[in-house]
């Protein structure tokens, strides 16, 4: 595969006028925004509150085992490899997994995904006894749901009349009615299947930027074509090495990281950005900012001015509660990704999402890199990062939800495998929606932004630039395209555009 790079992307011998940018916050979409501004020439400075990199790319080590703290889900690596250079894209070896997920349903019946389209479809209609070319069908369908949605949704700022007017965009508009945007995900999927269990299984990728398929646009079915076509990714060092590869690219630019800077204010005057106050009080001016922060707080703390209004109200999206678990086994039965479903996925959303409370019956994640990297954990154990979806913080006992929720996946993760799980547990740290939000800043640990439940919720992100303030930029998470590491680098990508067409 050719990787374009950002030379080649834009022609840069255009870009005369080098200044200086501040990017706050070293998130993946900052790191990434800071490697593209450095290519086109400008200084870069990135402030990051902590003494380390990534944000939610995190990482664990504890007593033999490690842990990527944050996303375990790798797809669309092609967004990291156009960011590296040729030596730096061999040194990121990255493996594409032959198995998606391991499914285990409440039933006791188990299904695995083959990263196979073809071997997919055949398995699911085998075990789900439904017609393969319906499952095939609604791929394809899928497919170009992509195809015209992603020029106009995901590459290009929808903020601005050029991404409409052009051929892709022109296009895009023409085929909105394929987007089943006013059926949820739920409602289309019912009248293409019969299978509860199928039904659950398409459900579930709602989840992939933190929404509720009984609400979410059935447009959001285009994710699974996503991971069927270009696959589930782990990079050989676990998923930390994203970060770690991207700063290493960043350096041989020149980007200037400065750690344990945590930005008080981006100070303002008329429509500019003049400068940014750290919390020990040095004031730094900048030619431009931008913003790997959640876009709530950034207008809330750091812009001390209101949040506009369609931001404001638009809904966060789930967080998630973690356990990281060193485990003093092996289980044959697992793989790298596991899901064991709850029996009601409908009453389980309706907690996530209406009652804001913890479901007796969470469906349960395992991610085992230890299963590749067998560094990851002591020989004879493996590495469980257990996960569950939970509302984001709105002031619930999150200590007390942590328990509840460690003795209902304790005892559903013992009925599957047959063994008592606690009885293997070496060691234990826990992440819950609170420390999210404290660690990487994200407006009440939502792990999104904002969901996407509401038809108009793309309309409704912050733009990738701001329209008060003309040096001002957004990237990351909470900010268009959305969450996700691919989604994260496309943002980047807008930003560096942007900016590369202004200046
Ligand atoms: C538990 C979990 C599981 C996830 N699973 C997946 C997955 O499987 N696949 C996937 O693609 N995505 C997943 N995600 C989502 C993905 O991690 C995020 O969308 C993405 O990493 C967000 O990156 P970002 O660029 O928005 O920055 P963030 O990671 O949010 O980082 C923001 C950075 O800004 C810094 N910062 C904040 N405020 C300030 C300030 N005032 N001054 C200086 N620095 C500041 C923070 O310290 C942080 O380093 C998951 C997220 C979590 C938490």
């Amino acid at each position: 595969m050719i990787y374009l790079h950002l030379e080649q992307q834009f022609n840069i011998e255009n870009c005369t006028k080098s200044m200086q940018f501040s990017i706050v916050g070293s998130g993946i979409a900052g790191l990434a925004t800071a490697i593209r501004l450095a290519r086109l020439g400008h200084q870069v400075d990135v402030f990051e509150q902590h003494s380390t990199y990534g944000g939610k790319l995190g990482v664990l080590e504890m007593d033999g085992y490690r842990f990527d703290t944050g996303p375990s889900l790798f797809t669309m690596p092609q967004f990291v490899r156009e960011l590296l250079d040729e030596d730096l894209n061999q040194k990121f070896q990255v493996e594409k997994l032959p198995i998606l997920c391991h499914y285990f349903f409440s039933d006791q019946s188990r299904f695995q995904v083959s990263a196979n389209q073809e071997a997919f479809v055949n398995d699911a209609s085998q075990f789900f006894i439904e017609d393969a070319d319906a499952i095939s069908g609604f791929l394809k369908k899928s497919k170009i749901v992509y195809d015209i949605t992603a020029p106009v949704f995901l590459e290009n700022s929808l903020h601005k009349l050029s991404t409409y007017t052009k051929p892709s965009g022109l296009r895009g508009i023409a085929n909105l009615w394929r987007l089943e945007m006013f059926k949820t995900m739920n409602q289309s999927l019912e009248k293409r299947f019969t299978n509860p269990k199928l039904i659950q299984f398409f459900s579930r990728y709602a989840t992939y930027n933190g929404s509720d398929p009984y609400q979410a646009p059935a447009t959001l079915n285009v994710i699974p074509h996503l991971e069927f076509e270009y696959g589930a990714h782990l990079p050989k060092l676990g998923m930390r090495q994203i970060a770690d590869i991207l700063v290493e690219q960043s350096l041989r630019l020149g980007v200037n990281f400065r750690y344990n800077q945590k930005v008080k204010s981006i100070n303002h005057h008329n429509q500019m950005i003049t400068s940014l106050s750290l919390e020990n009080n040095q004031e730094l001016s900048t030619d431009g900012v931008i913003a790997n922060v959640d876009a709530k707080i950034v207008y809330n703390k750091l812009l001390n001015i209101d949040v506009p209004r369609k931001i404001d109200h638009a809904e966060n999206s789930s967080s998630a509660l973690i356990f990281y678990w060193g485990i003093n086994r092996t289980f044959s039965e697992l793989d790298i990704h596991n899901i064991f479903f709850a029996e009601s996925y409908r009453d389980e959303f309706k907690a996530i999402f209406k009652t804001h409370t913890l479901h007796h019956d969470p469906t349960i994640y395992i991610n085992i890199t230890s299963k590749l990297i067998k560094q990851d954990a002591p020989s004879e154990g493996e590495n469980w990062f257990v996960m569950i979806n939970v509302p984001y913080n709105n002031g619930q006992d999150w200590d007390q939800i942590t328990q509840q929720a460690k003795t209902f996946i304790l005892q559903k993760l013992s009925e599957h495998l047959k063994v008592n799980i606690q009885n293997h547990i070496v060691c234990e740290s826990v992440l819950d929606p609170v420390t999210i939000e404290s660690r990487t800043g994200s407006n009440k640990g939502s792990l999104y932004g904002s969901s996407s439940n509401d038809r108009m919720s793309a309309f409704f992100r912050q733009s990738n630039f701001s329209n008060q303030f003309d040096n001002l930029y957004f990237c990351g998470g909470s900010v268009h395209p959305g969450g996700g590491i691919p989604l994260c680098l496309l943002s980047a990508k807008i930003v560096s555009k942007v900016i590369f067409e202004k200046n």
